[in-house]
């Protein structure tokens, strides 16, 4: 497994996952930016199962899951046993390398690439959801948009699309993004900075309220500035 260590430009970036709250609402994205990141506990599943060899048991695969995230819910395991079987007769993307921090400084982003294949040359990304009836959700697109900016940069290649693995589903597709997608991305990148600034954002035209965590503090703050997020 290859990971670059983030530098400090790296540091001043946004980071991609940042980009996809954003996009389901900026104000999750201001709530959220002062809270420690804890991995998804379906994320680290469902990675695994994806760079898991043929010949891995669900056993093995546990114990490497269980090394990996040692306070993981034993409740994970049925969904592993779920995922694996959903990937029965899909064959995993092959790869060469895993979790590899790409970013781009023109547009000031970075993210971690799942998995690159250098016989290929081909990028995938592991999704623990499962898969839309075709294509993929729009935050897959986006998240596709915004590593293929940074794969271009950091590695000079100019690709028209990469594969997503829905594995909870079993399902492999290939997505190119469109220029809407990425007009959306650089639409996303600027209001996040402006919530860096210190600006609250507007309520967007459709957002996700109903199952918010943030609601409650939503509705009771609507301040200028972040300053509110450090009184007591
Ligand atoms: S309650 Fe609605 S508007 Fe507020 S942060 Fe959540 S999704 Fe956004």
């Amino acid at each position: 497994m290859t990971e670059n260590k983030p530098d400090m430009n790296i540091m001043s970036n946004i980071a991609i996952s940042s980009i996809i709250r954003a996009y389901h609402c900026p104000r999750q994205y201001y709530f959220h930016k002062e809270l420690k990141f804890k991995p998804s506990e379906s994320y680290t599943v469902c990675k695994q199962v994806s760079c898991a060899y043929p010949d891995h048991t669900e056993e093995e695969i546990w114990n490497m899951i269980i090394l990996i995230q040692p306070d993981i819910s034993p409740d994970a395991r049925s969904f592993l046993s779920s995922c694996i079987c959903a990937m029965t007769h899909t064959p995993i993307r092959p790869w060469t390398e895993t979790d590899i921090t790409v970013k781009s400084d023109k547009v000031g982003i970075y993210g971690l690439l799942d998995k690159y294949d250098a016989l290929s040359g081909e990028y995938t990304l592991t999704r623990c959801t499962t898969a839309p009836k075709n294509g993929c959700w729009p935050d897959d697109a986006i998240r596709t948009a915004a590593l293929l900016i940074c794969i271009e940069e950091t590695s000079a290649k100019r690709l028209k699309g990469m594969y997503i693995e829905y594995i909870p589903s079993g399902i492999i597709r290939y997505y190119e993004p469109t220029p809407k997608d990425r007009r959306r991305l650089i639409q996303i990148i600027r209001q996040i900075q402006d919530v860096n600034r210190g600006l609250f954002p507007s309520k967007p035209l459709h957002p996700p309220c109903d199952s918010c965590k943030y609601y409650e503090k939503c509705e009771k703050n609507k301040p200028k500035t972040l300053s509110f997020l450090f009184k007591k």
